[in-house]
This record gives structure tokens, C-alpha cells and sequence, in this order.
């Protein structure tokens, strides 16, 4: 009686405090502006030492004045040439104190290939920080019980630089990081699945066994995660292909010859024992359901939130991922990236749409650089002025820049974010798109989500067909003349032709910004085109990048494919099963919408 008290207590320990971590944020936060001036002190009396900032004349210092003056704002391609040595070996300060162990690769989705950036044990403990924050208010307005929880998550390859550092996506890192383990159990959030399955070598095969291993602990699971909402849905479009499958493995006990790794048949084995009842339960409740509605509260019908980042780029993927959850609340997970994290959804309440993070101003020293103000300084070539964390204005737009603990300083990560509030002294962020225009030809701007609001409106002239569109990209094709837009979407069934025009007829009607339309209606732009996928190619793009060393847990499908992107543009090329050319401004035929701009 006694030892399993203490089990329990111990257990108890294990588990963050809540509202401690809750008191602790909100203190903080309270004094955002003295914290940011710490944070910065301790990040460059740590780094002091560290030939960037030597070079840059710092001497020491570490107040905010010299900082501003004497470090210059910086991309990745400034600090490759830094990167590189240290990858290559050089192991003496160069842009941290302490020497860098291991690499990331950020997922490079925008320019097609990863980039490298240093990753420390200081940068895993504001991840966990940052992890430990977020729990904190989810679990507040959604307690998880004790159990387990279905996450999709998947180590990349890991490899050995030049220098013989291990490298591998910053999400790997964290996985493999003797952190993660504990920091997980702190947070309720141990996984189903065994370590082999997250690391397994082949993402299919790990996929499949996430998915059996989510069915055998189905009444355990608290809730569903991956990183990006991409990867949750991309699960359970495979459970509609394999849950046959699935249900014959539990019925007999024995693992699908689809799994071919040895060291994960080894771990499935242990999990896996013949479970008719089981069986006939999933596969009663898998028939009942109508277009797989509801299909992860009928599967686990304890899960209290599905949880992964649903923003940006992401947010395409909502619609089916409601349709997959039915009531279950879907949660918008925090904002950073393989450079550091930034903020933590605190608001768990709202809806993915309306997520804010607010920033943690002891993760990072953190600027702001406005976007209006500074076009006319852009024009002029000279270096935009950012403002400081508590300086931002709501309703501001600002591009944002970060000085984090793993060597980057005054680093443009090149994200666009738009100020919503404040919580306490320190902003809620809602991210906006990568700064970098992704459709321009001439006068026109068009963004990640101008593409993404134009295929919206799009995709319900394919709704009242009841198909949806899997997946999209775009292309600037300069190869004619004039140059025109390009979407490509992958579609989830057979459709006539005149209801593609029509799509075709939608996207270009529904880019609304004036350089756009105006170009259009004098032909400075050509009309756009629609080209209709054959199924499957998004997949050849994710095996692609996979391919390259990208995990699935940080993919993100590229929205904008560039000709300097050969391959996958390549991919998306030999893939077209029809296209089709807008008539939405042709000849004199302009629509109503087509002149209201
Ligand atoms: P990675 O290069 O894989 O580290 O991805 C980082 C990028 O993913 C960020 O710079 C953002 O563009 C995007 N990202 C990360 N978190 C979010 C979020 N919560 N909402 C929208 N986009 C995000």
C-alpha cells in the first residue's frame, strides 16, 4: 500500500505543475520589455567570445545600444560561410562560445534544398520551455487523463558532416535529445508508439505502425499530434487505403509483410497479440461511418483535441482534418522554427483560424521590423529599422527577426507576422506567410495566402461535386509571353471538364490584388492555368524531399515551385493529366467581379 503511494507520488513529480508554469509565464510576460534585455545580456555574455560578434567589435559588451550598433542584420546566406566551418570541423568559437555539436536542417521547402543552423542543448530547453508553457494552458481548459497519445512523429535521417557533427531536421534533434523523453512525461504526452517506429528508416513503414499501434492503445489515447497538420492528414487518408490491413494484423497477432525493417517487427511484436474482438470493433465501427466522418472520435473515443500546427500553410488542410474529427477540438500548436522558437498558443480555446502565440521573452532576443514604414527605405536600399518586442503596434505587420542561444544573430527568418494583441506586456502574434512574394510577374503581388484564399474559393465549385482538392502548388511561368500563373492541384476524383474550366475561371478571378487584375485585363499577365494532377503526385514530391533528408514531421508542401526548383517542378510537369487556360478576362468579356476591383 505504502510503495504504490509512492508511485504515485513519484509519478506525480514526474508531471509539470500547471499553474506554477502558468504563474511563471504570466510574470514574465508582465515585464516582457526587461526580460527581452536580460535575455540578450546572457545570450552575449555566454557568446562573447564567439568570432562573429568579435569580429563585429562588440568587445564584450552586452547591452542593447552596442548590439544594435555594432551587429548588422543578417540572412542564411550571410552566416553560411560561419555554418560551414563549423560543419566541416573547426571547433573553435565561432559563433557560439561553447562549440556546436549538431546541425539542423531546416526544411528548405522554399528554397528546395535545406539549410544548415547550429542546435545546442540551450536551444532544446526552450523548446521544451516552450512545449511546457503551451501544455500548460491546454491543459487547464482541456485536462488530459493518464494514458498515452497517438503522435505522428518521425526521426529523419541522421548523418555525420564533413566535420563529423551529427546533423538531422532540428525536429529529429529534438526527438533524439535525451530531453525529449522526460520533458514528454512532464507534459502527459508519452507516445503509443515505440522509439523504432519514430525512427525507423522508411516513413511508410513507420506510418503503418503508428497507425497499429494508435488501434491497440485506442481506448488510452488522449489526444493526436503531429507537427504540421499536413502529416495528421496525410495519416488518416492512408488509414482509409490500409485499415483492412491493419485489422487483419490485430485479428492474427502478426505484423503486415509490408513492414520489412527488422528492429520495428521487433518492437511490433512485443505490442502486438492476436485481439479478434478488437478487430471486429474497428472494423464495425470503420463500416459504419459514412466518407470516413468522425473517423478519429470513433477510433479513440477518449481523445480530448488533435493537436499540430494548423496555421500558414497548413490551414488548407483544416477542412478535411474537421471533416476526419467531427466535435473533437482542433488545437493549433506554437510558432518557431529550426532557428528557435518564438510563441506559444496560450488561447487553446480559439479556433486554428484566429490562433495567436504569444512570445516568450526569455527564449530569444527578439526584433520587429515594420513592414509599411520601411518600403521606402527598401526602395532606397538602406537597412530597415526594427522596432523591439514591446514596441510593436497592433494591426502592424512586421517581419521578424532573432537573436537566438545557438549562435544567430539579428537573423531574418524571413516570416511575416501581424501583431493581435498583447497578452501581458509581450505580443500574440498570428503568423501571416513567408516574407518572400511567391507569384509576382510584373506590378502583381501575390502571396502564400492570396493563393490559398483563391483556392478556396475555387475548391467549393469542386465541392458541389463532392470531390476536394488533395493538395496545390504554383509556378510562374515566364517561358510565354506575356508570363502567366500556374496552379497545379492534385484532385480526389474524376470530374467533367466544363466544371475544371470553371475552377480555372475561379483562381483567376479570385487573385484580387490590383496589379494582378489590372495586368490581367491588359494581357501583361496571361490567363491562368489550371493543371489537374495525376493522383499521387504530391506523394513523389514528399518522397522527393524525404529523399533529400526532410522529415515528414516538418514537411511542408512548397506553394510555390520556382524554375531554380528543377526537380520538383520536373515532378509536377511529368504529372499533368489536363490543363486548361482561364477565360475569365477574355476579350472584352469581363465578368462583374472581373471590374469592380
Ligand atoms: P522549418 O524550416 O522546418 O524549421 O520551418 C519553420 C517555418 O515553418 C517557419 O519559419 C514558418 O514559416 C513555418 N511555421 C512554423 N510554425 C508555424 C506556425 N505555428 N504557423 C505557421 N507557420 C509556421
Amino acid at each position: 500500500m505504502e510503495a504504490a503511494l509512492i508511485v504515485r507520488m513519484l509519478e506525480k513529480m514526474e508531471i509539470i505543475d500547471v499553474n506554477q508554469m502558468i504563474e511563471e509565464f504570466e510574470k514574465i510576460t508582465k515585464d516582457a520589455e526587461r526580460v527581452q534585455s536580460e535575455t540578450l545580456k546572457k545570450i552575449l555574455e555566454e557568446n562573447g567570445s564567439a568570432e562573429y560578434l568579435q569580429n563585429l567589435g562588440l568587445n564584450g559588451r552586452t547591452d542593447l545600444e552596442s548590439f544594435k550598433a555594432c551587429v548588422p542584420l543578417a540572412t542564411h546566406m550571410d552566416l553560411e560561410p560561419y555554418i560551414k566551418r563549423i560543419a566541416d570541423g573547426d571547433t573553435s568559437p565561432i559563433l557560439t562560445g561553447k562549440a556546436i555539436t549538431t546541425i539542423s536542417l531546416s526544411s528548405g521547402t522554399t528554397q528546395g534544398k535545406p539549410k544548415f543552423v547550429p542546435f545546442n542543448d540551450e536551444l532544446m530547453e526552450t523548446t521544451m520551455q516552450i512545449y511546457r508553457t503551451s501544455f500548460a494552458f491546454r491543459n487547464r481548459e482541456f485536462p488530459v487523463g493518464n494514458g498515452k497519445t497517438l503522435q505522428f512523429i518521425y526521426g529523419s535521417k541522421q548523418f555525420k558532416t564533413k566535420g563529423g557533427l551529427n546533423a538531422g531536421t532540428a525536429t529529429t534533434n529534438v526527438y533524439r535529445n535525451s530531453q525529449f523523453k522526460e520533458g514528454m512525461k512532464g507534459i502527459q504526452s508519452q507516445l503509443c508508439s515505440p522509439d523504432e517506429v519514430i525512427f525507423g528508416p522508411d516513413f511508410h513503414q513507420s506510418l503503418y505502425c503508428h497507425l497499429l499501434c494508435g488501434l491497440i492503445f485506442w481506448e488510452e489515447i488522449q489526444f493526436v499530434f503531429s507537427t504540421f497538420a499536413h502529416s495528421l492528414v496525410h495519416a488518416f487518408r492512408t488509414f482509409e487505403q490500409v485499415w483492412e490491413e491493419l485489422c487483419t494484423d490485430i485479428r492474427e497477432g502478426v505484423l503486415s509483410s509490408r513492414v520489412t525493417v527488422p528492429s520495428i517487427r521487433a518492437a511490433m511484436s512485443k505490442i502486438l497479440k492476436p485481439d479478434p474482438e478488437l478487430a471486429d470493433l474497428i472494423h464495425k465501427k470503420c463500416s459504419g461511418l459514412s466518407n470516413w466522418y468522425g473517423l478519429i472520435p470513433e477510433l479513440f473515443p477518449n481523445v480530448k483535441y488533435i493537436y499540430g500546427i494548423m496555421t500558414g500553410s497548413m490551414e488548407p488542410y483544416l477542412k478535411k482534418l474537421r471533416h476526419y474529427a467531427r466535435e473533437v477540438p482542433l488545437m493549433s500548436a506554437d510558432y518557431g522554427s529550426s532557428e528557435g522558437w518564438i510563441g506559444a498558443n496560450v488561447n487553446p480555446k480559439l479556433p486554428p483560424e484566429l490562433a495567436t502565440f504569444a512570445v516568450l521573452p526569455n527564449i530569444g532576443y527578439f526584433e520587429f521590423i515594420p513592414l509599411r514604414e520601411n518600403i521606402e527605405d527598401q526602395v532606397l536600399g538602406m537597412e530597415p529599422k526594427p522596432v523591439g518586442l514591446t514596441e510593436v503596434k497592433v494591426g502592424e505587420e512586421y517581419e521578424i527577426v532573432v537573436t537566438n542561444v545557438a549562435g544567430l544573430y539579428r537573423y531574418r527568418l524571413g516570416d511575416v507576422v501581424k501583431i493581435m494583441g498583447f497578452h501581458n506586456s509581450t505580443p500574440e502574434l498570428k503568423f501571416v506567410c513567408r516574407r518572400n512574394l511567391m507569384l509576382t510577374i510584373n506590378i502583381d503581388k501575390n502571396t502564400e495566402k492570396d493563393l490559398q484564399l483563391s483556392v478556396e474559393e475555387a475548391a467549393k465549385v469542386l465541392a458541389e461535386e463532392k470531390l476536394e482538392v488533395i493538395d496545390f502548388t504554383s509556378h510562374v511561368d515566364l517561358s510565354t509571353d506575356p508570363g502567366h500563373y500556374v496552379i497545379f492541384w492534385e484532385i480526389s476524383g474524376v470530374v467533367n471538364e466544363e466544371v475544371l474550366q470553371e475552377c480555372c475561371n475561379c483562381l483567376d478571378r479570385s487573385f484580387i490584388d490590383a496589379g494582378y487584375t489590372s495586368s490581367r485585363k491588359v494581357n501583361a499577365i496571361g490567363p491562368l492555368e489550371l493543371r489537374v494532377l495525376q493522383k499521387g503526385t504530391f506523394q513523389k514530391i514528399l518522397d522527393h524531399y524525404l529523399g533529400l533528408g526532410a522529415a515528414v514531421s516538418q514537411f511542408k508542401t512548397p506553394r510555390c515551385v520556382s524554375s531554380a526548383n528543377n526537380t520538383v517542378l520536373q515532378i509536377l510537369c511529368n504529372n499533368v493529366a489536363k490543363n486548361f487556360f482561364s477565360t475569365a478576362f477574355s476579350g472584352g468579356k469581363a465578368t462583374a467581379e472581373d471590374t469592380v476591383q
